[in-house]
């Protein structure tokens, strides 16, 4: 992808391009958009990702629509709260950056220093204003700064505000902006407190979150249900119905197998509708709406449909086939334990697909528990395959010696199908 693709204007494009910079970050690519579009944002990530610009340069351009920047008194229209006054001075340096082409003007206060240059600045007027919260109270209470026609709100580091004890003056500035805006919340880490902050703040909020690279959420529970092949929508149908899921993400390598799976699953009795590429935008986007509305309990996705989906909350995803690149797995997980929910990732593994799931525990580093439901295990005659680079075995499917094959640190449970069924499964 290229910044060219993003929506930017040619002035913003011209200051990225004068930076160096030719491809976005993922978060730059993931948010840009959703800011354009005017939504609020909920942005998971920490500092190094590039989430400045990620911000900034959507920002500057909005602000450029909105059009009152030739007003000779200029109302702050963006206002960026940061929790220190290194960042507050960051972040002013890249709206100065990407704004050079830009008729407008920016301010950045934050206490330490005097206050009479800020005063100053503040009344010739300024369109974007970095502050942190202290000094900008200062300004407020001197009636320097007027943020009644602020247009953009963006917390920067929220995590770092909140842990810094800020809270109660972002109250107090929130209390003082109009209730029309938009906000764009970055946070490194999802605490219950800035749930709580952004739950009164923030409006359906696009979620944008970066992982690091190749690291599974904590968040995320996994486990492998080893399943023969043939047996697999069943063993669906039954997690789904058994557990009574409302909204599961589930995962397909084909386009073919998607809408073959939400076929078979609506025949079931289960709500379902399939997303891919072959779908037209409008199809997609009816789909989504229907899922998120919960109209329909499962979204059956390849892993291309899935990587623009902006899905809050979404409490499980399950791997139907495990993808044929273990990162896609990975990314695949992500879409579930966001913004410091739980959630839980499920993946039917037929005998076939041991060698992919084999790559996929070699990228994590660690084995993914088994959860066997004796009613849905493969054929026994079927021979065990090796996993884990011999360091252990698959239990052979249907055998009745659950110990044989097992590696050192496997954790194994067995469930009949009326529900769990204790078993002597675990063993270090
Ligand atoms: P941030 O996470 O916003 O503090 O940015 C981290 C660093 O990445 C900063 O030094 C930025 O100048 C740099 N940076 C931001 N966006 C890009 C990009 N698209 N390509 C290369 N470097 C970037």
């Amino acid at each position: 992808m290229s910044f060219d693709s993003l929506g930017l204007s040619a002035e913003l494009l011209r200051a990225v391009s004068d930076k160096g910079y030719s491809t976005p970050t993922p978060i730059q690519s993931q948010a840009i958009p959703h800011i354009l579009a005017g939504s609020d944002l909920m942005g998971g990530a920490q500092t190094g990702t590039g989430k400045t610009a990620g911000f900034t340069l959507p920002l500057l351009h909005r602000l450029t629509l909105s059009g009152r920047a030739s007003h000779a008194r200029r109302p702050v229209r963006a206002l960026v709260l940061t929790p220190t006054r290194e960042l507050a001075a960051q972040v002013g340096e890249s709206v100065v950056v990407y704004g050079k082409y830009l008729p407008l003007r920016s301010a950045v206060i934050f206490g330490g220093v005097k206050i009479n240059p800020q005063l100053q600045k503040l009344r010739a007027g300024v369109d974007i204003l970095v502050a942190t919260p202290g000094r900008l109270l200062d300004h407020i209470g001197q009636k320097s700064v007027d943020l009644s026609q602020v247009e953009i709100l963006v917390l920067d580091e929220a995590d770092r505000m909140l842990d810094m004890g800020f809270i109660r003056d972002i109250r107090k500035i929130l209390a003082l902006l109009p209730k029309q805006k938009q906000t764009l919340l970055f946070s490194a880490t999802f605490s219950d407190e800035i749930k709580q902050l952004s739950k009164g703040l923030l409006h359906s909020p696009a979620l944008v979150e970066v992982a690091r690279h190749n690291t599974a959420s904590e968040r995320v529970s996994q486990v492998i249900h080893p399943v023969d092949s043939h047996r697999k929508r069943e063993l669906l149908s039954h997690l789904i119905g058994s557990n009574n899921w409302r909204q599961v993400l589930v995962f397909n390598r084909t386009k073919h197998s998607c809408n073959r799976l939400a076929e078979q699953l609506t025949t079931d009795g289960i709500s379902a509708t399939a997303i891919h590429g072959n779908k037209s935008q409008g199809a997609r986007t009816r789909a989504l709406a229907d899922f998120k509305s919960g109209k329909v309990r499962v979204l059956v996705a390849t892993d291309i449909a899935a990587r623009g989906l902006d899905i809050n909350q979404l409490p499980h995803v399950i791997n139907y086939e495990l993808p044929n690149v273990a990162e896609d797995y990975v990314h695949r997980i992500g879409r579930t334990g966001r913004a410091g929910n739980e959630g839980q990732a499920l993946s039917l593994v037929c005998i076939d697909e041991l060698k992919l799931l084999n790559d996929i525990e070699r990228l994590l580093k660690r084995e993914i528990p088994r959860v066997i439901f004796d009613d849905f295990l493969p054929d026994p005659s079927i021979k065990a395959v090796p996993i884990n680079n011999g360091r252990g075995t698959n239990r052979r499917p249907g055998g009745r010696d659950h110990s044989a094959n097992r590696a050192a640190n496997d954790n194994r449970t067995h469930h009949s199908r009326g529900g769990k069924r204790s078993h002597a499964a675990h063993r270090s």
